[in-house]
């Protein structure tokens, strides 16, 4: 059995800057209204026979929407971006079309990932790994299958990750 959350029906949604380095025009600072579709595959199991409660999964995806809402994500591992943390600053440099680029942002908002890049497929992998964890730790995952995760970039345009659980 499948169950489906629905991104923009279901109220997964954050807005977030981004810089995607290294491309010609998104490597530009620039925004998205995000949102998150889910579906999780697995056994119906419990009281209920769910897959997963609605509400359990709803909780682990806000619990990080809620932290990238309204800040930038930063990708800290992209291989040509150089950064520094500094009086609780964050200061980038790169190179962009040929031109060095200076970005300087209050480390409160700022949002530090563990990602090369914050692209739609890196943060939708991202976001299924969380909810992976998420149900391991309420110790819900014995009974899932696959977990696939849709990062939207507004309407109309995303990337989707499938984990395998079992
Ligand atoms: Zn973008």
């Amino acid at each position: 059995m499948i169950i489906e959350l629905n991104g923009i029906y279901g109220g997964l949604r954050f807005s977030a800057a981004h810089i995607v380095f290294g491309h010609e025009s998104c490597g530009v600072i620039h925004g998205h209204s995000y949102y998150i579709d889910v579906k999780v595959s697995g056994e119906q199991t419990g009281q209920f026979d769910f897959v997963c409660d609605f509400k359990v999964i709803k909780n682990i995806v806000k619990e990080l929407a809620n932290e990238m809402d309204h800040k930038l994500l930063f990708p800290k591992y992209h291989p040509e971006v150089k950064y520094e943390i500094k009086d609780d600053y964050l200061f980038i440099e790169y190179n962009h079309n040929g031109t060095l680029k200076k970005y300087m942002f209050p480390c409160c908002d700022v949002l530090m990932l563990p990602l090369k890049s914050t692209t739609a497929e890196e943060m939708s992998e991202y976001f299924g790994e969380h909810i992976k964890n998420g149900l391991d730790n309420l110790g819900l995952l014995d009974s899932i299958e696959w977990i696939e995760t849709t990062v939207n970039e507004g309407i109309g345009q995303g990337a989707r990750s499938n984990i395998l659980v079992k």
